[in-house]
């Protein structure tokens, strides 16, 4: 940190403010939905698999592979809810198999271009909580959109 002005994540580009960063708007929009699990928790896979995709550290090699195969399957197919939780069940099980989705020091997700996104973590905060669902399905969609458009692992 060197202390400049407006502090932007190394990894998805969003903008800081005010001593936030990209965890903490991840804690923010975790929050939102508690608040409002009804409608808002239908999101949910959709806003922690866009977290992560912009976070790619975070995740293994493989597990980041994983999971860009597994937002296409989710923005593709046009899924139904009923769907979607059985789809997330099989998603927490890959979680068990031998190689790990986290990231380590051993392997760690990377994209092989600098990625400019269009849309971050901090701009879902941003468009306050009334707007969430809508704006994780946009968020979701232009990550989407922008793997599909490169070569994007290594
Ligand atoms: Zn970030």
């Amino acid at each position: 940190m060197q202390g400049e002005k407006h502090p932007h994540c190394p990894q998805c580009g969003a903008v800081w403010q005010a001593d936030q960063t990209c965890e903490s708007y991840f804690h923010q929009l975790q929050f939102w939905e508690f608040e409002e699990p009804k409608t808002r928790f239908e999101v949910h896979h959709l806003m922690v698999l866009s977290y992560h995709l912009q976070h790619p550290a975070l995740y293994s090699e493989e597990g980041l592979h994983q999971a860009i195969l597994l937002l296409r399957e989710f923005l593709e197919q046009g899924t139904a809810t009923s769907e979607i939780r059985k789809r997330s069940h099989r998603s927490v099980n890959f979680r068990q198999r031998s190689w790990s989705i986290r990231g380590s020091a051993l392997s760690r997700g990377s994209y092989d271009h600098e990625i400019t996104w269009p849309m971050t973590v901090a701009d879902v905060v941003a468009a306050g909580e009334e707007a969430y669902v809508e704006q994780v399905r946009k968020w979701a969609a232009s990550i989407h959109t922008v793997l599909s458009e490169i070569k994007f692992l290594n």
